[in-house]
């Protein structure tokens, strides 16, 4: 006879994988689900996301709640202005792609992008807090511990009754049957899973890629000279000194621009994100608008916007491959399994693709002794699809700084490129990929009850 105590779950980490899979889970009687997050309560550091359509659909899996916090605080791309009415969501939206540089030059106002990512109907954009928060929402508040940093995890021999243990900066510890890291790219569960001393253990930015962003109002972008049109789109301007690009927040009213920029990170500089806030702008050179003197002044105007502010900048940072996701009763998810760089604008996709698949797979899990088997078919559905697109997001960076072939000398080539790129990503079925991982689960199940 099985346990009829509920399986409980530890999650570290409230970002997006950890709450959007705890608002999934908690919905489920069979399972005890907290939440444990290191910040005392999350800031608004200024990251816009532009989610993808796999984005949606797995929120859309994980359910219609999850789905609409983020629709509430969307904006759709092209409203501008903070309107958002229903024509616009009829209105088809792409990330669109320009030469800043070279013979293909294509910012001027009258030209077509050279290639674009992601069409969709009513497109969105949302900032990393807004959606947060509304995630939060989702959770009630005796479920997540703020100011829990989580240092050190320990899992007792599996069988009967074995915990995984954990404990806290602040000298608290728990136990939970099953222990998730959403601990995002520096992640303490990673170091568990991997082992300290593995070369995956620790993100690396083997193109020393610096990100400089800076966020300011609608109208003071367009004072300082950016195109009203870049205010209400995601363009991405290309060229060999890095990538410069914009994304509407907060339902238009404000515009997040940012430029990235290939060798500028100080050698030796460890890579920054959540989780290492106070690292961030600390060692950051200098933002140098005379590298940008042959971008087209479209272009230009963005530079000049960030380079007044460098003080949100990071030195952004991914996982090597990882060969495995979980260990016994313990797996990582979201960034703390397979960081990306920013590029290919699909990490918080992909996070949300994960959340999607175990909290499928954990529908069936009603006791401690199944979980490796969730865990392991979440390892086998969910690994190669996310290592696949860490390296797309890699490739993508090089194409922006004209340092992937001569594949920027050819738009057709370039529009070819991002299409099957985009393709990968964001028209992937989702529920096949449920589904893949819930008949690996059920397997396995099997396969270890014949062996008991
Ligand atoms: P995080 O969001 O990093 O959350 C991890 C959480 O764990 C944090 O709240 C942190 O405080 C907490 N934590 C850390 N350590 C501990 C600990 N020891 N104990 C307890 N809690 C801990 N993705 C897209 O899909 N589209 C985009 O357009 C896009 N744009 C981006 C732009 C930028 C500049 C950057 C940097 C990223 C972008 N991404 C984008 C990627 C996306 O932001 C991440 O992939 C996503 O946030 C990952 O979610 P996560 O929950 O795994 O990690």
């Amino acid at each position: 006879m099985g346990s009829t105590a509920p399986v409980s779950i530890a999650i570290i980490g409230g970002g997006i994988a950890g709450l959007s899979l705890a608002a999934a889970l908690l919905k489920k009687p069979h399972l005890d689900v907290r939440v444990y997050e290191a910040v005392p309560a999350h800031s608004d550091v200024g990251a816009g996301l532009a989610l993808h359509r796999n984005a949606l659909k797995a929120m859309a899996l994980l359910g219609p709640e999850v789905h609409q916090a983020y629709l509430d605080k969307a904006v759709n791309i092209g409203s501008g202005g903070g309107s958002d009415n229903d024509d616009e969501a009829e209105v088809e939206m792409a990330t669109e792609i320009f030469f800043a540089w070279g013979p293909h030059a294509s910012t001027a106002p009258d030209q077509k992008p050279v290639a674009e990512l992601g069409r969709a109907k009513g497109r969105k954009s949302v900032s990393r807090a807004d959606l947060l928060a509304g995630l939060l929402a989702l959770v009630p508040g005796d479920k997540v511990r703020f100011g829990k940093r989580l240092t050190r995890v320990e899992e007792e021999e599996t069988g009967a009754g074995g915990k995984v243990r954990f404990e806290f900066g602040d000298g608290t510890a728990g136990e939970a049957d099953c222990l998730l890291g959403a601990d995002g790219i520096h992640s303490i569960v990673r170091g568990f899973v991997l082992g300290e001393g593995h070369p995956a253990r620790h993100p690396v930015n083997h193109d020393r890629w610096q990100v400089y962003r800076t966020v300011v109002t609608r109208e003071e972008a367009i004072k300082a000279g950016v195109e009203e049109r870049f205010t209400r789109t995601v363009p991405i301007l290309l060229g060999p000194r890095g990538h410069v690009n914009c994304i509407p927040l907060n339902k238009g009213t404000r515009l997040s621009a940012g430029v990235a920029v290939r060798g500028a990170a100080v050698e030796g500089k460890e890579v920054d994100g959540p989780g290492k806030d106070d690292n961030e702008g600390k060692g950051t050179r200098e933002l140098d608008v005379g590298l940008y003197k042959e971008y087209t002044p479209e272009a230009r105007a963005i530079v000049d916007l960030v380079a007044r502010d460098i003080s949100a900048s990071w030195a952004v940072g991914d996982h090597d491959h990882a060969p495995v996701y979980f260990k016994g009763r313990v797996a990582m998810l979201g960034d703390a399994a397979h960081a990306s760089l920013p590029f290919a604008g699909n990490g918080a996709a992909q996070a949300l693709e994960d959340a999607a698949v175990l909290d499928h797979l954990f529908g069936r899990v009603k006791q401690p002794s199944q979980i490796e088997a969730a865990l392991g078919a979440y390892d086998a559905v969910r690994r190669p699809r996310s290592q696949a697109v860490v390296d797309l997001a890699r490739k993508f960076g090089r194409v922006y700084a004209f340092a992937e072939g001569d594949i920027h000398e050819d738009p057709d080539k370039l529009r070819d490129f991002f299409t099957l790129a985009g393709q990968f990503t964001n028209e992937a079925d989702l529920m096949k990929q449920n589904e893949d991982a819930m008949s690996k689960m059920e397997k396995s199940v099997r396969g270890r009850s014949k062996n008991n």
